[in-house]
């Protein structure tokens, strides 16, 4: 790892104004994805600006939407009683990833903007474009047991590692940014982006914005939830598939849901067709499995991932059928 500076920013503005237009200045957050990523020389900063004596670790309770700083740390999400209350999805998301020590060090932020766990994109002797554009892909044809089965291109087939994005992606969540330019806002939905020909480029950011926080608005999804995530081991591993669940049960009929998946594109995977079939159907086994087969229409695998196209589909009805029996 080479040498660099670490200077702690003091306001928002400062912190902005300290990076430059390529990555040779970067913000460090809870450093758990970027430290990692800097020992393996995937990426090397001159200067890391220290965000974490910023005032965005509030979780706050507004009119019409809860608001929770990009700084706020995954754990203290996780375990905010109202949080729990009010949006038991993301509280579930969140307390799937990594182990409590990452998620006490973690930030909201900066668990957004974590980087793909494609093997081939944390080994600099092997090609990959994400990494080094044009380079090829190592994935497509090689080892891709975790890669993506929807939204691939020729370019890239790597998935976004987060379980809380998947959340946020299913309850439609917005990103608040400061940038030169001024604040702007951004529907999470479309925060990340597919790989098409630019795989480098994980989201719609601009290289110098700083992520402030993210609004939920209220919902009624707070009893009928489920968080379902498939991994190798029960803790401290990404999903190879998870679904995240928020259904309003009437007498046992759907009358709103949303659905999103992780671990099967380069962003959390909303499944609005698959949400629109289940409106005002009544619950039931049979309704489920339909869902999960719906959901996973259009999938592709890889070879190593074929798995996913039936994994995918059974973790959809099992998780649809979680949320209806609580
Ligand atoms: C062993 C291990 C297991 C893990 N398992 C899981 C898992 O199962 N599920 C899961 O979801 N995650 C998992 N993670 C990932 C973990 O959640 C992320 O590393 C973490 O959320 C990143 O947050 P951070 O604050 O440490 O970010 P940092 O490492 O500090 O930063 C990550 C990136 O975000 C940028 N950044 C940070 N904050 C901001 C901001 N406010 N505005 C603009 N840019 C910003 C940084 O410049 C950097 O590029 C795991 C990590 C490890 C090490
Ligand atoms: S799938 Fe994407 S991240 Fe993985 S090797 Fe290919 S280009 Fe790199």
């Amino acid at each position: 790892m080479k040498n660099f500076q670490i200077i702690k920013a003091l306001s928002s503005s400062s912190a902005v104004a300290s990076i430059t237009k390529d990555t040779s200045v970067m913000f460090i957050a809870g450093g758990t994805n970027l430290v990692d990523l800097m020992k393996k020389n995937v990426v090397a900063p001159d200067k890391l600006i220290d965000i974490n004596a910023l005032d965005l670790k509030k979780i706050e309770f507004l009119n019409g939407k809860v608001s929770i700083g990009a700084l706020a740390k995954n754990s203290q999400v996780a375990e905010d009683q109202s949080i729990k209350e009010k949006l038991p999805l993301l509280a579930l998301a969140l307390a799937a990833g990594a182990s409590q020590q990452i998620r006490h060090m973690a930030t909201v932020g900066g668990n957004m903007l974590q980087r793909t766990r494609c093997p081939y994109f944390y080994n600099t002797d092997m090609p990959c474009n994400k990494r080094v554009p044009k380079s090829g892909c190592g994935a497509i044809g090689g080892t891709n047991r975790m890669a993506a089965v929807f939204g691939t291109s020729d370019s890239c087939i790597a998935v976004h590692p987060s379980d809380m994005c998947v959340a946020l992606a299913a309850l439609d969540a917005t990103v608040l940014v400061e940038g030169p330019k001024g604040k702007r806002q951004i529907n999470f939905t479309d925060f990340h982006r597919l790989p098409g020909n630019t795989p480098e480029k994980d989201n719609t950011l601009e290289i110098r914005e700083l992520i402030t926080s993210i609004e939920i608005p209220d919902n009624n999804f707070t009893k009928n939830v489920h968080y379902l995530k498939v991994r190798d081991r029960s803790s401290y591993a990404f999903a190879l598939v998870s679904v995240a669940v928020a259904l309003e049960l009437k007498n046992n009929v759907i009358s709103n849901a949303k659905l999103a998946m992780g671990g099967v594109a380069h962003k959390p995977w909303r499944l609005t067709e698959t949400e629109d079939f289940l409106k005002g159907k009544t619950a039931s086994e049979d309704i489920f499995k339909q869902a999960g087969k719906l959901g996973m229409k259009g999938a592709r695998g890889y070879g190593d991932n074929d798995f996913k196209l039936t994994l995918g589909a059974n973790a959809i009805t099992e998780a649809l059928t979680i949320a209806a029996s609580k």
